[in-house]
């Protein structure tokens, strides 16, 4: 079957009167090459199944579709759903647009099987998100991939290593079970309205988790540690009991800054202690 032929999206756009909402974090991606190229990051779609995120008048809806994917979208907008059921109806039994805030939906609920996220979300609404599902205790997730556009600077701690200002917190949940990697740089001009900064798109794939590392304990550890970066282990651990034995059986020098860790150091810190409690 070919594509059905579309409307440019800015006819969409005008013909809804879907001007962008600054309080809803609107900045819409008009340009269709741009945006199958985006469709592409998590790899053949062809009957898979996707949840976007904040579809908007649908650009980035329409280049998943046209990638093959059956598509699950949340959209908070009530504005945007006669654009969006005009997608449905292009795409028929390929779409489906659930109305609501993404942060008080479980996709779980919506799926049977494995399918991938992909969004082009607010830059508050999208790292909330990201972190409750990287967060789960159960491992591999049911979602297959993650491809999430953010501001370059939060893409940067995402993907971030050790011993740079960007490593943190979020770089070691992303990567302590999961491969995280830079896909795309978008420069600010690609959105309407431009953001005042450069994006950037992250790509997330499950990868095996540490046998015996509780989520929780390793949240704590990183939580102390980078809760006070500028300080020592052996200052910033000393709320988390039993870190500092930790920390010296593993032979981990107690002067050491929470920067200086590598991801697998803070999972052995949080395995040891996981085995202790
Ligand atoms: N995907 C479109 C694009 O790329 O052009 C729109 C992107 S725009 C940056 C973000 C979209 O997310 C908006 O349509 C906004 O209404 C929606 N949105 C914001 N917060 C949301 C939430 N909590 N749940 C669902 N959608 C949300």
């Amino acid at each position: 079957m070919s594509d059905p032929v579309l409307p440019p999206l800015r006819e969409v756009i005008a013909r809804h009167g879907l001007s962008a909402s600054k309080a809803l974090g609107q900045n819409f991606l008009f340009d269709e090459q741009l945006l199958d190229r985006i469709a592409a990051i998590p790899g053949s779609l062809q009957d898979r199944h996707v949840l976007e995120i904040g579809p908007g008048p649908g650009g980035l809806t329409r280049a998943l579709l046209r990638a093959g994917a059956n598509v699950t979208a949340i959209e908070m907008d009530r504005r945007c759903l006669p654009a969006l059921a005009e997608l449905e109806a292009a795409f028929p039994g390929k779409l489906r647009v659930i109305e609501g805030d993404a942060l008080k939906i479980d996709p779980a609920t919506l799926f049977e099987g494995p399918y991938h996220i992909v969004a082009n979300l607010p830059y508050n609404v999208g790292t909330a998100l990201f972190t409750g599902w990287l967060s789960g205790e159960a491992w591999p997730p049911q979602w297959a991939s993650l491809t999430l556009m953010f501001q370059e600077e939060v893409a940067r701690r995402i993907i971030a290593e050790p011993d740079t200002s960007a490593y943190g917190r979020l770089a070691v949940l992303a990567q302590w079970r999961s491969h995280a990697k830079l896909a795309m740089k978008v420069h600010r001009s690609a959105f309407t309205p431009p953001p005042k900064v450069m994006s950037a798109i992250v790509h997330v794939t499950p990868g095996a988790a540490p046998a015996g590392v509780s989520m929780r304990m390793l949240e704590r550890v990183t939580e102390g540690a980078f809760g006070q970066r500028r300080k020592m282990l052996r200052q910033s651990l000393k709320g988390v009991p039993g870190a500092l034995d930790v920390l010296e059986a593993l032979g981990i020098d107690p002067q050491r800054r929470a920067e200086t860790l590598s991801v697998a150091e803070f999972v052995a810190v949080a395995e040891a202690l996981t085995r202790k409690k």
